[in-house]
């Protein structure tokens, strides 16, 4: 799975070659690969318009959507009264005839969000290159190029979301619950794999579709769009929302600091590998950096995470930074399907110390590399030299 050097690496290739370009061609191509949308309501909602601006989120992509250009014919008051995509898109705004109608000028923000999963891809193309096998979705662009999304696993998804920015979350609740969650299970929190957002609202209302809520303050009626998707298409977004939502900090922020990283180890029952790979404690870290960071940092990943010294979550910060720093600078590691937005693959594969390398001495002490379940997962180590 793409983490968060591979992910960071597509968006630094696919940013210049579509932000800001009109939006001439959405294809569909395998409808259940998109979320919050029937394909005609995501052309509507496109048409026109620009990704204003691409951002990464863990291992998501976050895609703005801009104002639409004008269309002929338009006119700019009218513009600027009503977005272009809301007015025949059948993806009303819940807020018509609501009771606060007009106290305070709300403007759609539309948004497109993808997670690549396991194996998916998006690539630039000429738009008469041919069209490669499990192509899922084609946005084309004005100067004929286009941004295809590729994916031979049918894992991934592309998520319309009408309302605000998915990428910050609003209600602190979301993570507290999901902290508690973490440490008290000794699990993954909620934002990990199979969390649905099936706890309770605020009301106590159990789960179902409650996303709304935690986009609060501005406008509390506003969640789910109103494209009237099946439960299950409403389901899977969620889901994929959620995960967004319940995001632990970035780690190459200044949000992720020591403190932090030991404030949240000493409350943690479990061991430390696991969760360096729970996405809620954490955005962005998978299997194979997390193996990476803790041999940099020679900590076993079966240690218990409330067991870490100081100087020893000092070392594991700073590992965490440098290997995903250089990670990037080396365009991310290429194994399986990876290649970043031109096609290109990764260099960091040679400089991985023991992820995929049972078996092979460690270039630290030279003993041989074991691996080894450890929640479910491989973990590559050295247990000379990782305690
Ligand atoms: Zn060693």
């Amino acid at each position: 799975m793409p983490e968060l050097p591979e992910v960071e690496t597509i968006r630094r290739t696919i940013a210049p070659a579509i932000v800001g370009k009109k939006i001439t061609r959405v294809e569909v191509l395998t409808p259940k690969m998109v979320l919050g949308a029937t394909p005609a309501e995501l052309w509507e909602a496109l048409r026109d318009r620009c990704f204003s601006s691409l951002r990464r989120r863990g291992k998501y992509l976050v895609l703005e959507l801009g104002e639409p250009f004008p269309r002929r014919g338009d006119n700019e008051d009218h513009l600027l009264a009503e977005p272009a995509s809301s007015r025949s898109t059948g993806l009303a705004s819940p807020r018509s005839g609501g009771p606060d109608q007009g106290e305070q000028p709300w403007r759609q923000r539309d948004w497109v969000v993808i997670h690549l999963k396991m194996a998916g891809r998006l690539l630039i193309h000429r738009a008469d290159d041919l069209i490669a096998k499990h192509t899922h979705v084609v946005w084309g662009f004005t100067d004929g190029t286009e941004l295809r999304y590729i994916d031979l696993r049918h894992f991934g998804r592309v998520v319309f979301w009408r309302g605000n920015d998915p990428a910050v979350a609003v209600g602190t609740a979301a993570s507290s619950n999901a902290r508690v969650d973490r440490h008290e299970k000794g699990g993954p929190g909620r934002g990990q794999s199979g969390h649905t957002v099936s706890g309770t609202t605020p009301t106590g209302r159990p789960g179902g579709l409650s996303l709304a809520w935690r986009y609060g303050p501005q406008d509390p009626q506003q969640g789910l769009n109103q494209a009237n998707p099946s439960e299950k298409d409403a389901m899977g977004r969620e889901a994929l929302l959620a995960g967004l939502i319940h995001l632990g900090p970035e780690p190459l922020s200044p949000d992720f600091t020591v403190n932090y990283l030991m404030e949240e180890l000493a409350l943690h029952k479990g061991r430390i590998k696991p969760l360096l790979l729970d996405q809620t404690f954490l955005a962005g870290l998978g299997n194979i950096y997390a193996d990476e960071v803790l041999f940099q940092a020679a900590i076993h990943p079966e240690r218990e995470a409330r067991s870490l010294a100081q100087d020893e979550a000092t070392r594991l910060h700073a590992a965490i930074r440098e290997i995903l720093t250089r990670a990037i600078e080396l365009r991310g590691t290429t194994f399986a399907t990876y290649v970043d937005g031109e096609g290109k693959k990764g260099e960091f594969a040679s400089r991985l110390s023991v992820y995929g390398r049972e078996g092979e001495p460690c270039p630290r002490c030279g003993n041989p590399i074991q691996r080894r379940k450890v929640g479910g997962r491989s973990a590559h180590f050295c247990p000379a030299c990782q305690r």
